[in-house]
């Protein structure tokens, strides 16, 4: 096929979307796979590609996520790491009356910048701890 101007644009498109798709150095393991969350899940496809861009020796990751009871990009939210209580933000819950009372903690609207990780590395910033585990 011949370069039209269509599919120039349709590799322009692909361009764009692998670049919205990548880590951010220095970006950390868990805040590029929440935030690629949006995009939504399917098997741990976004912890494997911060690996093969960000840490390609990091062999053992997928092993290391299902340790901790993630099978899925989500599941390492909901099984393995949470957001330090400092970053949560407390909601609002309504009684039959309408009044306010505090709710649950709950992720904030939008997330604090990440802290940082080094390059080669799959560890978690400190935004992060396991789950169960206060440090
Ligand atoms: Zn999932
Ligand atoms: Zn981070």
């Amino acid at each position: 096929m011949t370069d039209t101007p269509l599919t120039e644009a349709e590799e322009m498109l692909r361009d764009l979307s692998a670049r919205l798709t990548d880590p951010v150095p220095p970006e950390c393991l868990l805040c590029y796979v929440f935030r690629m969350l949006e995009h939504g899940c399917r098997g741990l496809r976004w912890a494997r590609r911060y690996r093969d861009l960000r840490a390609p020796q990091a062999t053992a990751l997928v092993r290391r996520l299902r340790q901790v009871g993630a099978g899925c990009d989500c599941e390492i939210f909901w099984n393995g790491y949470v957001l330090h209580d400092a970053h949560l933000v407390r909601t609002i819950e309504l009684d039959q009356d309408g009044r306010a009372h505090p709710g649950d903690l709950d992720y904030p609207e939008v997330m604090p910048p990440c802290q940082g990780a080094r390059a080669g590395s799959t560890r978690p910033c400190a935004l992060w701890r396991r789950l169960g585990r206060y440090r």
